[in-house]
């Protein structure tokens, strides 16, 4: 059985940026919708044995969808954390100054990105084959996770039901409070440096 991993902190640990009514509805009803969903789904197949990231190598369609999703929420769950956090890494933050000449303008070329994304998706911050750092969007439950020369550091879900309870149709509205809490510890510990 496929489960839905335990917040890391409170449903209300991020109000008024993210609402607790938007975490009891985004962990708790879509993020664990999905894992009903895959369970049902693989049930009496060679998925139900795989672990989630051996579905998403090895499935396409609804099941695709489902394993992705949950691996996708779980990532973005993990990338937030109730206090700002300064980069602990000084090589990711060397990284991002590198390509984006300091962090300001990287988080306005990733709004740009996600505010582009059309309909619903992710946008994510990747490590490349050559260590260097990108952004890229990805469309409903697609996932760098299926891109091995890619290193995911960190997600913002811009499906509308990320953001919609908290601020109706306003992605800049939801981008904006997204950085308030963006766990830089953990991207910092996926860079691996
Ligand atoms: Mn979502």
């Amino acid at each position: 059985m496929f489960t839905r991993p335990p917040l890391p902190y409170p449903l209300d640990a991020f109000a008024p940026h993210i609402s607790q009514e938007t975490l009891e509805f985004h962990s708790g009803k879509h993020h664990q919708t999905y894992v009903d969903n895959l369970n049902r789904l693989v049930a009496g197949t060679d998925h139900e044995s795989q672990t989630l990231e051996e579905v998403i190598h090895t499935s396409k369609g609804w099941i695709f969808n489902n394993a992705a999703q949950i691996w996708n929420h779980t990532f973005y769950f993990d990338s937030l954390a109730p206090a700002a956090h300064d980069i602990s890494s000084r090589e990711l933050y060397d990284s991002i100054d590198a390509k984006w000449w300091g962090l300001d303008v990287f988080m306005a070329e990733f709004d740009k990105v996600a505010l582009a994304t059309f309909g619903s998706g992710w946008v994510w911050l990747v490590a490349t084959a050559d260590g260097s750092l990108d952004i890229i969007s990805t469309s409903n439950a697609a996932t760098p996770l299926t891109d091995k020369t890619l290193t995911p550091l960190l997600t913002c879900d811009v499906w509308e039901h990320a953001y919609y309870i908290d601020y109706r149709n306003s992605r800049v509205k939801y981008l904006e409070n997204f950085w308030k809490v963006v766990n830089w510890q953990i991207v910092s510990e996926r860079f691996g440096k």
